[in-house]
């Protein structure tokens, strides 16, 4: 049965009906999860001037009381863990378990980014000290962040972009995707009972919210995750405002496979790296490029592993892979690796769906090249293309050859060769004989076309201020 609950939005601190109503579909089944309300531009607008309001007195309180603010937001995921990890696996479809990597290892992270953004911390500087002259840098609040999600890691990637900016004095407008914004505006309404009036806002709606909120003249920066043709007109209608941006958009990221790499030890990761939410991770391995003298071995190991790999509906505890998230999606999977096979590659295992509604089995790929789509591309779903090389120059040119540059690794056991690969792979974090692995203290961010900026760590904090320059003079 299909549950009727309308979800409000909330901002200002009251929960507030949109002008409109759209239902979430559960993507296993296509059941109905939920109704999410849809605002009009007028309500982003009041929205806007609620967060404008708390932003006077949220900017000036002493840190230690929005160190504290995180705490209370981390037991709040704490104490709400179970209602909103089922709701994740509902509009989402991440198995509720999966090894350890489901929904309630996506509440999980949000509980643990919350806490480690407690103890960061930027102070100010005393950067010159000399002839009569202190100069001090501080870093102060920008005001207003307008928040843009996409549909999948929902309420973590929320976090990602709204606890920084809370940490660090400003307020916050969150639109999540219309595809998956549930979990979103229930935490948000939760979240609203431990913070004062105005500072954390949620503003549901499609592409037209978002655009508004990235050409709104009373929002002081946007911070955006998603596709890189989204993330292109965000920074094109920021630019309205010289509104500054973080982007954090697609990936098509590279594992190269080094000659005499004992494959029966790094299978695992090389799956888990590729698999984890269906494939639909931004910084998971699109694209696995593998030496001529292991390929036929390394093929193997990742068919027995797809073999044993149980798809379905994720709030089956004994599910491993959920459904890919929308139709959208499903189908340009399907049609990647349709147009592959055309081309030459021999699907090995998988690509079958699997009930009424997007769920596919994971499929693995041998005699792929670099001119189909599936490798050039980023595919963003279950399926594995693996590339065949002979030289190592071959593959870390294959590998640097897309627009992408948001995460790649290196597999092997050869500490200098691991090392000089590492050095000549052109993305924003490298990876060693791991992959989609990511921590609340380490900067993480795209070079090339999969992004602006980072998040995380102190200098994502920084990406959450502005630089003020205090200039003093004694007299006399
Ligand atoms: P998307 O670009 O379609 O949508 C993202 C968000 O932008 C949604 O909330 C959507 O409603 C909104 N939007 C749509 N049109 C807009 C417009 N004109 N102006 C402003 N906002 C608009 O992305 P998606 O399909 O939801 O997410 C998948 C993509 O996100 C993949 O490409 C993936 O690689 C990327 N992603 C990147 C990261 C990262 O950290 N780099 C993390 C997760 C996902």
């Amino acid at each position: 049965m299909g549950n009727e609950k309308i979800y409000p939005m909330t901002y200002g601190g009251a929960q507030v009906e949109g002008i409109s109503r759209d239902a979430v579909l559960n993507p296993f089944d296509l059941s109905v999860v939920g109704y999410s309300s849809v605002a009009s531009l007028d309500q982003l607008d009041d929205a806007v001037r609620c967060a404008r309001k708390a932003f006077e007195s949220w900017s000036t309180r002493p840190d230690s009381q929005r160190a504290e603010a995180c705490l209370k937001i981390a037991k709040v995921f704490e104490d709400n863990a179970q209602e909103l990890s089922r709701l994740i696996t509902q509009e989402q479809g991440k198995p509720l378990n999966a090894g350890g990597f489901g929904s309630g290892f996506e509440v999980g992270g949000c509980i643990g980014w919350c806490r480690a953004t407690s103890i960061l911390k930027i102070d100010d500087k005393k950067i010159l000290d000399a002839d009569g002259v202190t100069v001090i840098q501080k870093s102060v609040p920008m005001g207003v962040i307008g928040s843009i999600t996409p549909w999948n890691w929902p309420l973590l990637i929320a976090v990602w972009h709204f606890i920084p900016a809370i940490r660090t004095g400003n307020t916050v407008i969150i639109k999540p995707s219309p595809l998956t914004p549930l979990s979103t505006l229930r935490a948000v309404e939760l979240i609203n009972e431990v913070l004062p009036p105005g500072v954390l806002n949620v503003v549901p709606g499609g592409a037209e919210i978002g655009a508004a909120i990235s050409s709104h003249a009373d929002i002081d920066k946007v911070v955006f995750t998603g596709s890189t043709a989204t993330g292109r007109r965000v920074m094109a209608s920021a630019s309205e405002n010289i509104t500054p941006c973080s982007l954090e958009l697609g990936g098509n990221d590279a594992a190269i496979v080094l000659p005499g790499a004992p494959v029966a030890a790094m299978a695992p990761g090389l799956f888990f790296g590729k698999f984890i939410n269906a494939g639909q991770t931004c910084g998971s391995i699109q694209r696995l490029y593998v030496h001529e003298s292991d390929y036929e071995a390394v093929c193997s190991a990742l068919v027995e592993l797809a073999k044993t790999t149980n798809v379905g509906d994720g709030l089956l505890p004994d599910t491993d892979l959920g459904p890919v998230q929308n139709k959208a999606q499903f189908e340009k999977v399907r049609e990647m690796v349709g147009d592959a096979i055309k081309q030459g590659a021999q699907l090995l295992v998988g690509g079958e769906s699997i009930g009424e509604g997007y769920a596919l089995t994971p499929a693995i790929l041998s005699h792929c090249t670099h001119d189909m789509e599936i490798v050039a591309k980023e595919q963003f779903g279950p399926a594995l293309p693996i590339v065949k090389y002979s030289s190592i120059d071959q593959a870390i040119a294959m590998a640097n050859s897309t627009d992408s540059g948001l995460c790649a690794s290196v597999w092997g056991t050869d500490p200098d060769l691991l090392q000089s690969v590492s050095d000549r792979l052109i993305a924003g974090t490298v990876y060693i004989n791991t992959h989609a692995e990511l921590n609340p203290m380490v900067p993480f961010g795209g070079v090339k076309q999969s992004g602006i900026g980072v998040l995380f760590g102190e200098d994502g904090l920084k990406s959450f201020v502005n630089t003020k320059i205090l200039y003093q003079r004694s007299v006399g």
